[in-house]
């Protein structure tokens, strides 16, 4: 379905009544709440039947049971900023961002949060400051998405390098299951007890998690399930994380926390151009910065053209760049350790910020870049789709000339960034998807350069694909989502 396709009238579905009679939230299958909720931040389109915007706990409860008797399909949805097509669906769209939405309690102490699912990060965040705290993972989309959706997707974000992905920083979580029951999933001797056949699951299929799962930082396409193993801790509620509301609805999530760094240095490094600037990762890395983002001078020259010149703090020289966020106890530490950091550098041109306003822009910069990149320089529609492509780091800077390889042989423009430090990657690949999907799929099913110089065909994956598929084998049939 394309975005010009008219939304056919629906006869009014027996669940809506239903659903009104029981529920406290709302319940729209007008025409303008199901397109409204057609499409996230990726170029695919579904049109649900039916959006709930459940008050309470008891309403998803409700919603779900509903739907389950009626066999409809529901896809949970935070801020529907997901780039994969992750937070759309046909059938019931369960909206938790509108109403369950509060922090339930801050614990300094323990350095913990409890949350409901659709509290959105920059809340918290805001929240957790008041305490020296902050919650690890920070998407770009900060403002807008909800904690239950990055607990969904496995978030990340810049900080991910120092602090983990969201999996990494879940204690706990209450999760209705597609079943209706409701289960605690955290960690421990007895929380596999939570999925009936889970244990006799890991049990049997211990050396395919090992040597399979969780080969690299950014593995996370997919079920994680090497967090049930025992060496993991049988951590369910990791496993449960990045599974994309496929296994159920997070109704709440204990979360850790981490200190709030004083005064971090920001290093920013010029090179050539990206593939040389990812070369040089794996020699940053030794001196652990918080952050190491890459940064297209392409996605410098979108934000110009949109805010002006005057938008864009002077840079070293280069066609790509890499900004390293270096902390330390003081903020004059934080400075020398950022110096040492660009000594070690093979940057042609740097230049290191302490805390303040310039390099707050700076950062700006890289998170309004992707959204900005939406349009190319001609104005044309650009398209998301090539997100979260990962590679070991030390097979960045191959894994990208292999890609412009094939982006010139097509004659396909593109802008990266991305989380350099984790070798992950996004490109703003412009496939004339308004006119048909041919190039795209001759694209994704060329030879790939990258493959024959890394000479390993498993390591990179990418959320290009799209969603997850509805649970299989790991969450066994009674907690499968959906009919
Ligand atoms: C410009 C841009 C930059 C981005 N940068 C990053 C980045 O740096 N790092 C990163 O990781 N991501 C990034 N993203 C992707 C996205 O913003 C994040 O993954 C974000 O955390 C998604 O949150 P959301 O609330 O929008 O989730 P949604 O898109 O609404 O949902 C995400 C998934 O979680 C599921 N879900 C939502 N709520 C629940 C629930 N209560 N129970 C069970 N499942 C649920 C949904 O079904 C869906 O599968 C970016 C996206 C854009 C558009």
């Amino acid at each position: 379905m394309t975005l010009n396709t008219p939304i056919p009238q629906q006869p009014k579905h027996p669940i809506v009544a239903e659903l009104r009679t029981v529920l406290e939230g709302t319940v729209d299958d007008s025409s303008l709440a199901r397109v409204q909720y057609a499409t996230d931040a990726s170029n695919y389109r579904v049109v649900p039947e039916i959006v709930v915007l459940p008050k309470t706990r008891r309403d998803v409860e409700e919603a779900v049971a509903i739907a389950r008797k009626h066999r409809m399909p529901v896809t949970v949805r935070g801020g529907g900023t997901s780039c994969a097509g992750n937070a759309i669906g046909p059938g019931m769209v369960l909206d938790v961002s509108r109403h369950m939405n509060r922090i339930l309690a801050i614990n300094p102490e323990a350095a913990t949060a409890v949350v409901e699912p659709g509290v959105v990060l920059s809340d918290l965040q805001k929240a957790a400051a008041s305490f020296g705290l902050r919650f690890g993972p920070d998407p770009s989309t900060a403002m807008r998405c909800t904690l239950g959706g990055m607990i969904g997707n496995n978030a990340c974000g810049p900080h991910g390098l120092s602090y983990g992905r969201a999996a990494d920083n879940v204690v706990s979580m209450t999760w209705l299951t597609g079943s209706g029951d409701i289960v605690t999933a955290g960690s421990g001797p007895h929380a596999l007890e939570a999925g009936p056949g889970l244990a006799v699951f890991v049990a049997e299929n211990m050396a395919v998690l090992r040597t399979e799962f969780g080969r690299f930082s950014r593995q996370i396409s997919g079920y994680s399930l090497e967090h049930l193993l025992p060496e993991k801790g049988h951590n369910l509620a990791a496993a449960l994380t990045g599974t994309e509301g496929s296994c159920g609805v997070i109704l709440e999530a204990e979360l850790r926390l981490v200190p709030m760094v004083v005064a971090p240095a920001l290093a920013v490094l010029g090179y050539a151009d990206m593939a040389t600037a990812a070369d040089d990762v794996p020699a940053l890395l030794p001196f652990r910065p918080l952050a190491l983002e890459g940064l297209d001078a392409k996605l410098v020259d979108v934000v110009r053209r949109a805010h002006g010149p005057a938008s864009v703090p002077a840079l070293p020289a280069g066609g790509g760049w890499l900004m390293a966020e270096i902390g330390g106890a003081t903020a004059e530490e934080a400075m020398a350790s950022a110096e040492l950091l660009v000594s070690a550098s093979s940057a042609d041109a740097a230049v290191v910020l302490p805390a303040g306003p310039e390099a707050t822009r700076l950062w700006q910069i890289r998170a309004d870049g992707a959204g900005l990149a939406g349009r190319t320089a001609s104005g044309q529609q650009a398209w998301p789709g090539w997100e979260d492509s990962a590679v070991p780091p030390e097979r960045l800077g191959s894994y990208l000339r292999g890609l412009e390889q094939l982006m010139d042989e097509e004659g396909l423009p593109g802008l990266a960034y991305g989380h350099f430090g984790d070798g992950c990657v996004h490109v703003r690949l412009d496939f004339p998807l308004d006119s048909d999907g041919v190039l795209m799929r001759r694209f994704l099913s060329a030879p790939r350069p990258w493959q024959s110089r890394t000479g390993d065909r498993s390591r990179v994956s990418t959320a290009t694909a799209g969603r997850a598929p509805n649970c299989s084998p790991p969450c066994t049939a009674p907690q499968r989502f959906g009919p």
